[in-house]
Order: C-alpha cells, then sequence, then structure tokens
C-alpha cells in the first residue's frame, strides 16, 4: 500500500469513515465499473455426493497437497494434545455452530464472540478467500497479496479493501487466502508466536470447506467465525481442487448483509483497540 494511512484513521466517527468509503466506492464504479455477477446462481453448499464421508474426504485432501509437511510440524509440537483435540471435534455431529451466513468455532454466537473481540490480549486474524477478490484485481486473484490501496478504482470498490481499512492496524493480520495449506501454515505460525495470545479469527470461505475444515481450527484451539461465501462458489471435491490450483474463473461474493455484520465486529474491535491503546 503506497499511503499507509488506512482511510478509518483519518476519521474520528466511525460513520463518517464509511460513508466517505461508500462516496468513493459509487464515484469510482462511474469510471471502472467492475465484472460482476449478473445474479445471485442459489447453489446448494455442498452437493449430496460430495456430503458423503466428508471429513474422510478432507484428511484425504490434506495429506496428499501437505506439499510442505505443514501437518507433521503441527503435530510433533504437540501430539498428544492435538489428536485428542483432533477427535474430540471430529466425533461431534458439527464442527460449529452456525447462524446465517455466521459458523462459530469454540464460540457459541456472536455475544460470546464480540466479547473476545475487545479482550486486550487477543489478536485477531482476518482472512478473505481469493475467490472474492474481484477480477480486475490489482495484486491478481490467485495471491497472498492486497495492495487495498485507496486510491486505486477497483480497491475502492472491493469489500476486501473496506474491510481491511476499516480494521485497527494493532493487533490485526489480514490474510488474503489462495490455499487451505497456506492458511493451515499461516494459523499455525501465528499461533506459535503469539503463546501469550488469544488468537481469534474472521475468515471468509464457501460453506463447504467451512464444513471441511472446522475440526482442524477446533484442533489447534483458536476461536473464530467462518463467512459463508455466495455466488459462484465451490460445492464438489472437484470445483475445490480446482480452486486450490488457481482455477476458478466464477465469482464468489460476501452478501450485503453479510458485509454489514463483518464491518460492524471490526467497529468493536476498533472501539477495543482505541481503548486501550
Ligand atoms: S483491495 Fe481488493 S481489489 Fe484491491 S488489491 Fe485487495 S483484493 Fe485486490
Amino acid at each position: 500500500m503506497k499511503d499507509k494511512l488506512k482511510l478509518w484513521d483519518a476519521y474520528p466517527q466511525w460513520e463518517d469513515a464509511e460513508t466517505a468509503w461508500d462516496q468513493q466506492a459509487s464515484e469510482a464504479a462511474k469510471s471502472h465499473r467492475l465484472k460482476s455477477l449478473p445474479n445471485l446462481p442459489h447453489m446448494p453448499g455442498i452437493t449430496p455426493e460430495t456430503a458423503k464421508y466428508l471429513k474422510w474426504k478432507s484428511l484425504f485432501y490434506l495429506i496428499r497437497h501437505d506439499q510442505n509437511k505443514t501437518l507433521n510440524k503441527i503435530f510433533f509440537t504437540h501430539p498428544i494434545k492435538y489428536t485428542l483435540a483432533l477427535l474430540r471435534s471430529s466425533f461431534r455431529k458439527k464442527s460449529y455452530e452456525r447462524d446465517d451466513d455466521f459458523f462459530f468455532y469454540g464460540c457459541r454466537n456472536l455475544s460470546e464472540f464480540e466479547k473476545l473481540l475487545t479482550q486486550p490480549k487477543s489478536l485477531l486474524v482476518l482472512g478473505f478467500s481469493y475467490c472474492h477478490k474481484p477480477h480486475e484485481c490489482p495484486s491478481k486473484r490467485f495471491t497472498a497479496e492486497c495492495i487495498h490501496d485507496k486510491k486505486n478504482p477497483v480497491c475502492q470498490q472491493c469489500f476486501i479493501g473496506k474491510a481491511v481499512h476499516a480494521a485497527p492496524e494493532q493487533e490485526v493480520i489480514p490474510l488474503f487466502i489462495p490455499t487451505i495449506h497456506y492458511i493451515g501454515e499461516k494459523i499455525f505460525e501465528i499461533v506459535q508466536n503469539n503463546r501469550k495470545k488469544r488468537v481469534l479469527f474472521i475468515i471468509t470461505a464457501c460453506e463447504m470447506t467451512l464444513k471441511m475444515f472446522g475440526d482442524w481450527g477446533n484442533m489447534l484451539n483458536i476461536k473464530g467465525i467462518g463467512v459463508r461465501l455466495d455466488g459462484r462458489i465451490c460445492n464438489t471435491m472437484k470445483a475445490f481442487e480446482l480452486s486450490e490450483a488457481g482455477i476458478k474463473p466464477g465469482l464468489t461474493v460476501v452478501l450485503p448483509h453479510t458485509q454489514k455484520r463483518i464491518l460492524h465486529l471490526l467497529q468493536k474491535r476498533r472501539m477495543g483497540s482505541t481503548q486501550t491503546s
């Protein structure tokens, strides 16, 4: 990001910052209209065939594509603790609690997560799946990069850009996620490097991914929200594997009412960080 100051940092009031962001987004849309979905395809989150033995399919997928041997690294740090935690989570019917597009891991509902979010010794991972980056993204879609340049007309219209600018700088780590192994490695690294802090997360992903990998988050004892994406999601293993290789022509979206819920959480986090700084 050339100009490092976040747009939200220039405004004492959250509402003024959001109005300024939305105004520049409307202006940018007049001169640089982005490709978007003509309408929502309303696809099922997972096809019935894919839903069968999904936990086993996830495990085999993780092992088969674990080029950096991340699973070994994780298990060798605490083999007994992690195996027991993984088994505990796997034997539960669901690894999450769901409220609309929010999937809660390690906490039961929004108010519980909001309390965690305002705790001083917490660190928030704010992750975005690459499939909802715009096609015109200046950092390219299938990458772990995002310049969130507030002068760039594409970034000005992008929800990822808005969320990154709205999040406070302190104790928030934004991540742009090309693959499941990338996010697994990053989270593990963050947990290892911040043992005295409670690691929380808000991460966008397809429903299928949220169901496939919840047990692994529970194993690391991290608490957070997986945010369900809509639009051209992956709902079969084949589509998921192609997407993991960067083949994802379709665009996913965070639905407008869910964008508001994420921004509300970032507002809470920002208020918490102003009170403690
Ligand atoms: S803000 Fe959006 S458009 Fe800009 S670099 Fe990041 S993902 Fe791409």
